[in-house]
Formats: C-alpha cells, structure tokens, sequence
C-alpha cells in the first residue's frame, strides 16, 4: 500500500514536471509572443529580448553574459531549436568557427548555410 502511494506521488510529481516545462516551451516559442526584428531574427513583444539568447539561457540555466555570442549552427536565424544553437565566450570566438567553417566547407555555406537567409 505504502508503494502505491509513493509510485502515485512520483508519478504526480512526473507529470506536474511535464506539463510545466511544457507550459515553459509554450511561453517561449508561442508565435503571438515573437516577432520578426529588422536583422532578421526574433524577439519577444513584452520584452524586445532576442529568442536565441533566451532558449540557450533556458538551455544554460543562466542568462547570457553581455559579451557572449549565439552561433546558429545552420545559418537560419529563426531556427532556435537548443540544439541548433552554440554559445561562443566573445564574437572573436565566433568568427574563428565561422572562418573554421569556410576552409572545411567554403566561404559561401560558412555565412549562409542551406537556409539562404543571410549570415550567422
Ligand atoms: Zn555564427
């Protein structure tokens, strides 16, 4: 009896861990809560925050440092999956792996990649 109980509450606790960050998932990538800025990515009306920095500080558990740059690994500016998105400690990092990407994959796909949309 005293099993039953204790799968239920963690069960419970599975389930309320679930629907929150599924709530969470929500708040950040609802389409009515972001809008598309003038350099092609995107940002939230209330705040004017950029989406990339906020779903890698999620991904983190921190906020971004002012200096640290988002990377999007295939070049589409509004792709924010976490997994298509690299943090570099400054921009001279960032444009070391851009000019990494250039020789292994040439100057063209290292600044616009398969989606065409400009760089980064
Ligand atoms: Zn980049």
């Amino acid at each position: 009896m005293e099993l039953l109980f204790l799968l239920l509450v963690v069960f419970g606790v599975y389930k309320y861990i679930q629907e929150r960050n599924a709530q969470r998932e929500e708040a950040f990538t609802s389409p009515d809560a972001i809008y598309l800025d003038a350099g092609g990515y995107l940002r939230y009306h209330d705040s004017d925050r950029l989406v990339h920095r906020a779903v890698v500080g999620q991904k983190l558990g921190r906020r971004l440092r002012p200096l640290e740059v988002v990377h999007h690994r295939d070049r589409n500016k509004q792709n924010n999956h976490p997994g298509n998105l690299w943090v570099f400690k400054a921009q001279a990092a960032h444009d070391a792996q851009h000019r990494r990407d250039a020789v292994n994959y040439g100057e063209w796909w290292s600044y616009n990649g398969s989606s065409a949309r400009g760089s980064n």
